[in-house]
């Protein structure tokens, strides 16, 4: 996609009404977070799909534990990147109205974005195995932490294997994709439901799907524009057509 391109997008966030963003994995690429699938997914002998489920927490607690401590480690040492900066800047400008993601990096966050939908949770908020009892660990996990109010464990508040999304936060995400008149789609393979099928609600109502991603995905097809690079130059770039817009 070249300038003219990029401008038309420019154009098409500045003129509209209800600018919503959706990431994925792609997104926190440039920041060197692992994928966790394939080559980067394994951890000893073990693959994510034999960790993230309530059965293992269950049998053995303490390694999924040390899995997901070590993780934190991992993340705690990378940094957002000029992508998630962007989007955190849109939202301080007003220009983005929502933020929904699948990852559960917390880099959003830690870039300065406010209201971020965490369609997956987040690795570094805990919640009770029995209690309602939530807090957000500021440093990784060291063992198997407790809860303050009811003594029990407490577990990572991410989405597991065959668990279901939060249903707040669902109805939170519908919401915003309803009201959306444009929506920016960034570096996720559109392969993991519901959140693939999210721009397909805003093309529902003729809303404007814009794409950024390294390749083609399955919802290429279906875009009103695809924008073809890396997240963190493209965001920058178009911040800068924006700004001249203003
Ligand atoms: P995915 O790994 O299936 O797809 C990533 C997409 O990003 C690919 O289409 C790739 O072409 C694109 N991409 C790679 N680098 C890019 C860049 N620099 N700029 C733009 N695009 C780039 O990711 P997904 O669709 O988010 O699905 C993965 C699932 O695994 C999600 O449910 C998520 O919760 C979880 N996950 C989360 C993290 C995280 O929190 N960072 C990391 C890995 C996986
Ligand atoms: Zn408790």
């Amino acid at each position: 996609m070249n300038m003219t391109h990029l401008g038309e997008v420019a154009d098409a966030i500045s003129k509209s009404d209800y600018f919503v963003a959706l990431t994925g994995a792609g997104i926190s690429k440039e920041s060197n977070v692992p994928t966790f699938r394939g080559e980067d997914g394994l951890w000893r002998q073990y693959n994510a799909m034999e960790l993230a489920t309530p059965s293992a927490f269950a049998k053995n607690p303490s390694l999924v534990w040390e899995w997901y401590a070590w993780r934190q480690k991992l993340i705690g040492e990378c940094e957002p990147n000029p992508a998630h900066k962007t989007l955190a800047l849109w939202e301080q400008r007003g220009i983005l109205k929502s933020l929904i993601t699948q990852n559960v990096d917390g880099l959003h966050i830690r870039a300065g974005s406010k209201d971020v939908l965490e369609v997956h949770g987040d690795l570094w908020t805990v919640k009770c195995i029995a209690c309602d009892h939530r807090e957000r660990l500021q440093i990784a996990a060291v063992g198997i932490p407790s809860c303050p109010k009811c003594n029990n464990h407490l577990r990572p508040d991410v989405v597991w294997f065959g668990e279901s999304l939060n249903p707040e936060i669902m109805k939170k995400v519908y919401a915003q994709l309803e009201q959306a008149d444009t929506c920016m789609v960034i570096g996720t393979s559109a392969l993991v439901q519901p959140a693939a099928s999210f721009p397909l609600i805003v093309k529902r109502h003729s809303g404007i799907v814009i794409e950024i991603n390294l390749e083609e995905t399955v919802l290429t097809p279906v875009v009103d524009f695809h924008i073809s690079g890396k997240a963190g130059e493209i965001l920058p770039e178009l911040d800068e057509l924006l700004n001249k817009f203003r």
